[in-house]
């Protein structure tokens, strides 16, 4: 049985070796192999046979903390002790059924509440599809309500994550509304990403709102009509809006960027921009994922900059770990040639 396993899994190395190696041949390979990935980031088929074949787990541990939220507490503490905070992932997504979206905010709230007992240094990010914002507007509310009481009662802070272009406009709502009507609104931050055209103008409004935003480039499959297909672009309209929310005129309103990269070249670029117009380097931080470029968290943690790890746990790893390597063609490789040891 193993050795008819370990044979397919040769096989299936053999023809996935040959297809990569004929795509890498091919010009716009690399973007094609992204999106290949991320449509399986969403095929339930493939999920399946992913998350039955245990090499499988073991090669995207690399960028999750474990299965418990002990594991992420543990995790943290690492990261903690490092000089690094961090932000604390209860994987999940796409739930079709209030009760799945109230079982997901019951586990964030217990991890807020370990977060405050073990005084780890870690706020929490959760996901709008994980909560609900399928099923409903209030459902989503409310669960995010109830999320935002528990972080004021064990003191630490909510970010919702920005998922795809269906739903930014219901994400940016509910942020707005739970910001200005909840009363622990403080406690609630969002996201824009980069690659996406409208995203200069909600840059704009979030500036004159003083919003506390994380900046990233985008992890989802969007159409060319709502992102920019040459990563060049997003790499420029990324640096450009940067800029925009360490202006004086966003920091005097209360702004508090955090730029989502690992991205050295784009990094280095603020970096200079915040040397050059003398921005202190309390007025933002970096954000980076648990297992991509730790070198470079902890140079930036070094030079003096603020840096917050994004640490992702629990059993629903499989959507996270395909955009993860959609993002990073060698780390398919890396994927592949683990599964056949
Ligand atoms: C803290 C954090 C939170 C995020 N939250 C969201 C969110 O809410 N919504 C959303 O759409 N996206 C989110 N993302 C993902 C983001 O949009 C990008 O898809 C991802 O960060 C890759 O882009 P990059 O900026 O690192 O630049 P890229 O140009 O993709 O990568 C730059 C360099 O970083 C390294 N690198 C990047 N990704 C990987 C990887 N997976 N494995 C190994 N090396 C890698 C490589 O050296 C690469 O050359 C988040 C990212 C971070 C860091």
């Amino acid at each position: 049985m193993h050795s008819n396993r370990s044979a397919f899994s040769r096989i299936l190395l053999f023809f996935t070796t040959i297809a990569i190696t004929t795509i890498v041949l091919y010009r716009n390979s690399e973007r094609w192999l992204r999106s290949v990935l991320l449509y399986l980031s969403t095929a339930d088929w493939a999920r399946q046979i992913a998350t039955s074949f245990p090499p499988a787990w073991q090669v995207a541990s690399r960028f999750i903390a474990g299965e418990t939220s002990q594991d992420a507490i543990r995790v943290s503490q690492a990261v903690n002790q490092m000089g690094l905070s961090a932000t604390l992932n209860y994987l999940g997504e796409s739930v079709d059924t209030a009760e799945d979206a109230a079982a997901a905010r019951e586990a964030i709230i217990q991890l807020m509440q370990q977060i405050h007992q073990y005084g780890v240094n870690a706020t929490v990010s959760v996901k709008p599809t994980q909560l609900g914002i399928h099923i409903g507007r209030d459902v989503v509310h409310e669960n995010l309500q109830q999320l935002l009481t528990a972080a004021e009662k064990y003191d630490t802070r909510i970010r919702i994550d920005m998922e795809d272009s269906h739903v930014t406009d219901t994400t940016l709502d509910l942020y707005r509304r739970l910001r200005d009507d909840d009363q622990f609104g403080h406690r609630v931050g969002i996201v824009l990403q980069a690659y996406l055209y409208r995203t200069e103008a909600d840059v704009k409004a979030l500036i004159q709102e003083g919003a506390w935003v994380r900046f990233c480039k985008g992890a989802y499959k969007e159409p060319h009509e709502l992102a920019f297909p040459e990563k060049a672009d997003t790499d420029a309209n990324f640096l450009k809006l940067s800029k925009q929310m360490l202006s004086e005129e966003a920091r005097g309103r209360g702004m508090y960027p955090c730029f989502a990269t690992h991205d050295e070249a784009l990094i280095r670029a603020i970096n200079q921009y915040v040397r050059q117009e003398q921005i202190s380097k309390d007025a933002f931080e970096f954000q980076m994922l648990y297992g991509v470029r730790r070198d470079l968290q902890q140079e930036l943690s070094a030079e003096g900059y603020r840096v917050r790890v994004y640490i992702p746990f629990g059993t629903a790893w499989y959507p996270y770990f395909m955009r993860r390597l959609a993002e990073r063609p060698a780390n398919l490789w890396f994927f592949l040639s683990n599964l056949v040891k």
